[in-house]
This record gives C-alpha cells, sequence and structure tokens, in this order.
C-alpha cells in the first residue's frame, strides 16, 4: 500500500502521531493508500522550517527566483498525463477535465515566472524638489495555504507560485480527499531545485492542522478556499490575530438565457457548467435564469444533452460525468432533491443515487434537472455542489438581473443573448466577480483575477496579478537627495 508523508524542511517525514488515514477513489471505493495525520507539532515544525527559509529566499533576486518556477512549469509539462491520471484516481473528475486542470498550473507556472521579471511597483513624481517616491511589493512572510479537493492542483498553483515568486514561505494543508496530488506537486517543486524549508507540506485534518496554522503566530497570512462555514470561522479568528487572510469560498452561480439567444448554444453552456466535475465547481452553474418565452424549449434542448451523458469511472475517455467526492456529499446532494420536491419545484430528469453498470462502487448521482424553481427556494439559493441545476423563469432582463443578484453568493454568472445592449447592462449589473457572456460560468483564465463578491470571499483574488496582491505588501520609499529636511506639505505650499 502507498504511504505518503509530510514534507517538511526539505525531508519527507511521517508525523509522530502514528496515526494514518486512508485515501480511496471515488469512482470505485478502492483504497489507494494511507497518509500521516499530522498534529500541531507538525504544524510547528513546518513553520520553523518557513521562517528560516523565508529569510534568506526574501533576499535571492526574483528573477532567479522565477528560474525555479520555469522549472516547475516545465515539469508539470512533462508529467501532465501522469498527474492528471492522478488527479482523476483520487477525486474523481474526468481525465479530459483533469488534464486541463493540470493545464491551468501549467499555466500558472509559466507566468509567475514571468512576474520574477515584474513585480511592479510605481515611481510617482514628487512634490518637492531633489527627492524621488516610489513603491515596491515586499513579501509577507510565511503563507498558509488551505486548500479544497474539488480542484486540488489549480487552486494549489494559484496560491503557492504567487507567494514563492513573491519572496515569501509556504506552509500548505491540502484537503484530506486529495493527498496524493498535493505530494506529486510538491515532489516537482524539490526536484526544480525550490531550497528547502520554502515550501512545507503537512497532511492532517481541518480541525488540527488547518486551525494550526491559522492559529500559528509565525504564519503570517492564511489564503484558503473552500466552505463559506470554514472560511467565516478562519477569518474570524486571524481576523482577532490581525492575520491577513485571502479567501475564496462558494458560489451559486447563473445561466441567463433571453429569448433572442442562440439556444443550442446556451444549452451546450448550461451542460457544460453544470455538470462538468459533477457540478462540484465552485464556478458551476446550479441556476438557469431563463426568460419565460422560451423556458420549455430550452428545457427539451438540455433534456436531450443530459440524456446522452454518460457516468463512470473518469478514467474512461467515454465517460462525461465521473463520482462526486464521497458518500456524505452523495447524500448531502440527494437530501437537496429532496428538499427541491418539498418545495414544489418540477423535477424533470434524475434525482436519485445512480446504480447499476458498474456504478454501485462509486458515489454517482444522476445528473438532475428542476423547473418552475423560484428563486427564494433553497435549492436556488444554497449551494449544493452537485449536478443539479434548477431552471427559474423570468419576464425580461431586469428581472433575470434581481434574481442572479438575489443570493448571498457572487462568483460567476453568464448571459446568452444577441443584443449587445443587454450585453453591456449584464457586464454591469450583475453582481459576481466573474461574467461570461455568451458561454456556461465556467473557464477562467489563469491571468485574469478568480473570485467573487459578497458572500464569495473577502475581497482578494487568486490568479492573474491580482494574487501578488494577497502574498505582498507595499512599501513606500521616499529618498530626498536635496541635502535638507524637507517637510511634505508644507515648503512646498
Ligand atoms: P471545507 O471548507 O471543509 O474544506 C476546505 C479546506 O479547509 C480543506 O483543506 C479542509 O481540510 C480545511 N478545513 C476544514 N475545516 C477547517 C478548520 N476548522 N480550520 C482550517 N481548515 C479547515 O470544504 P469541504 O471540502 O468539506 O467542502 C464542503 C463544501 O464547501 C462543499 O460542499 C462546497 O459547498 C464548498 N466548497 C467550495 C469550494 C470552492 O472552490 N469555492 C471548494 C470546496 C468546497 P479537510 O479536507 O481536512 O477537511
Amino acid at each position: 500500500m502507498k504511504r505518503y508523508v509530510n514534507y517538511i524542511n526539505g525531508e519527507w517525514v511521517a508525523s509522530e502521531s502514528g496515526e494514518w488515514v486512508q485515501n480511496t477513489n471515488p469512482a470505485n471505493g478502492e483504497v489507494l493508500g494511507e497518509v500521516t495525520s499530522s498534529t500541531e507539532k507538525d504544524v510547528d515544525r513546518a513553520v520553523q522550517a518557513a521562517k528560516m527559509a523565508q529569510k534568506k529566499w526574501a533576499l535571492v533576486p526574483a528573477p532567479e527566483r522565477a528560474d525555479i518556477l520555469y522549472t516547475v512549469a516545465n515539469l508539470l509539462k512533462e508529467r501532465k498525463e501522469e498527474l492528471a491520471q492522478v488527479l482523476t484516481t483520487e477525486m474523481g473528475k474526468v481525465i479530459a477535465e483533469a488534464r486541463g486542470e493540470v493545464q491551468e498550473a501549467i499555466d500558472m507556472a509559466f507566468y509567475m515566472a514571468g512576474e520574477g521579471r515584474r513585480l511592479f511597483g510605481e515611481t510617482v513624481p514628487s512634490e518637492l524638489r531633489d527627492k524621488f517616491a516610489m513603491s515596491v511589493r515586499v513579501p509577507v512572510g510565511v503563507a498558509g495555504l488551505i486548500t479544497p479537493w474539488n480542484f486540488p492542483i489549480a487552486i494549489a498553483s494559484w496560491k503557492s507560485l504567487p507567494a514563492l515568486v513573491a519572496g515569501n514561505a509556504v506552509v500548505w494543508k491540502p484537503a484530506t480527499e486529495t493527498p496524493f496530488l498535493a505530494a506529486e506537486f510538491v515532489k516537482i517543486y524539490e526536484e526544480a531545485g525550490l531550497p528547502k524549508g520554502l515550501l512545507n507540506l503537512v497532511y492532517g485534518s481541518g480541525s488540527v492542522v488547518g486551525n494550526a496554522i491559522v492559529e500559528h503566530p509565525g504564519i503570517d497570512l492564511v489564503s484558503f478556499t473552500g466552505s463559506n462555514e470554514v472560511g467565516a470561522k478562519i477569518n474570524g479568528r486571524a481576523g482577532e490575530l490581525l492575520k491577513r487572510t485571502s479567501l475564496e469560498m462558494g458560489g451559486k452561480n447563473a445561466v441567463t438565457v433571453l429569448e433572442d439567444a442562440d439556444l443550442d448554444l446556451a444549452a451546450d453552456g448550461i451542460v457544460w457548467s453544470a455538470f462538468g466535475t459533477t457540478g462540484q465547481r465552485c464556478t458551476a452553474c446550479s441556476r438557469v435564469i431563463v426568460q419565460e418565452t422560451v423556458k420549455e424549449a430550452l428545457e427539451q434542448k438540455v433534456l436531450e444533452k443530459m440524456n446522452n451523458l454518460k457516468l463512470g469511472d473518469g478514467l474512461d475517455e467515454s465517460v462525461d460525468v465521473g463520482p462526486v467526492i464521497n458518500r456524505s456529499a452523495l447524500e448531502k446532494i440527494h437530501e437537496y432533491v429532496k428538499i427541491g420536491q418539498e418545495e414544489g419545484a418540477k423535477m424533470l430528469a434524475g434525482g436519485e443515487i445512480a446504480t447499476g453498470n458498474g456504478l454501485d462502487k462509486g458515489n454517482y448521482y444522476q445528473p438532475t434537472l428542476f423547473t418552475d424553481v423560484r428563486a427564494d427556494m433553497r435549492i436556488a439559493q444554497e449551494e449544493i455542489f452537485g449536478p443539479v441545476v434548477s431552471f427559474i423563469p423570468v419576464k425580461d432582463l431586469d428581472e433575470a438581473i434581481e434574481v442572479n443578484n438575489s443570493v448571498k453568493f457572487g462568483l460567476s454568472s453568464s448571459i446568452f443573448t444577441a443584443d449587445v445592449n443587454k450585453v453591456f447592462r449584464a457586464m454591469r449589473d450583475f453582481d459576481t466577480g466573474i461574467v461570461y457572456v455568451n458561454a456556461g460560468t465556467t473557464g477562467a483564465e489563469i491571468h485574469l483575477p478568480f473570485g467573487g463578491t459578497k458572500g464569495t470571499g473577502n475581497g482578494h483574488r487568486d490568479s492573474g496579478v491580482a494574487s501578488l496582491d494577497v502574498f505582498t505588501e507595499w512599501r513606500s520609499l521616499y529618498v530626498d537627495y536635496s541635502g535638507k529636511i524637507q517637510r511634505a506639505q508644507i515648503d512646498n505650499y
């Protein structure tokens, strides 16, 4: 049986706890191996190593730090297929999507390596003579990264790469559900020559290891992606400790379809966004806001496409929809389906745990479509995180905007229409961090900011240059070469 251990200060070491947690394949329940279960002591060791290493790393010129990231990028590229196979095996998403996710990490590695020669600050004219004024980015220190299972390498890359290129050290706790890919990613950093202590991997539960990362005085910032419940807890505690936090949490993303839209295109976009990654993307489309004049036509097109979706093990290239992550997720999804029925929504497809055809050993749920859903129903308000989509009929764009914005989340939204005026209204009025036009709610590219408004986050963004704002402090520098003490705002007025 494969055994995975922590990576602390450049050494692969098991926790002294002596406890191990099994990793299983959600497609068939097969035990893949075991992972060491760490304690606060392991976190402390990792933080001490990170602190020591970070002091030296901050002095390494950023282009030199970036050279290591270029090697990381090339190694990721070389091992893309191998990593994708690990991803699908422990997380379940279909192999084509797993390859896409690894590609995201590759893109992010090249992009952030490029930042080693940018990391732009500002130079501005001073208001005083013989004085120079500029701002530079400086590292924050030791970053604690807490990541989820649904994008186990993409999200880890969005956080670790900008952290490292900017001169920070990292203590990373991956999700318990996806430990193997985390180790493969760390091995790549190791092979690329990242000095020891700069990236530490600590396996364990959120309540022990995650919590210890938040509490540890040597951790200067916490970057988290996951549920609102945990994110709010982290934010509260880190706030008391005056630590910087970057939180990326849930979504209740909607595709709006107006009557002038290309309905075939819209149906494709809905099916891809709602059932890709088995509905477990934070940007998954879980609401379709449809103008009532085209509701039935759109439903028929989506249902036809849903009928053709093949469920199964994501390693099978012909499969469209893989399993959900675990049994409790399966039960939660089914619970929401029952809630939807009790609330009076009309179910047009799915609604059951999928069995037969070899699915019984895995965690499969039938792609499910509800219609005549009201915007205030729980299935239209709460994050289900599974292959369930709700059609909400509306009169016009004004009502669509109101419904789109009626949820507590603000991650992603989209509109299908041929009317450019309506496009621009949606781009202005949809209150989400990401808006797509004539595309589904998913498909973020790494060189733009990723994140959301309202309950989705706390104002920070992953990926893009914006991610550097999480991992750097601004330092303003004034150099007076006048040879006298000049008083700003006083001597010049
Ligand atoms: P969690 O928020 O529970 O987990 C995310 C990460 O936080 C994991 O690494 C987890 O560790 C860790 N964690 C858990 N509890 C704590 C804690 N008290 N202190 C510090 N870290 C902690 O999300 P889940 O993975 O359980 O998914 C639950 C729901 O969250 C989903 O159904 C979905 O609604 C939402 N979600 C949203 C995501 C997004 O991308 N926006 C991604 C994943 C989930 P461990 O794995 O050990 O529990």
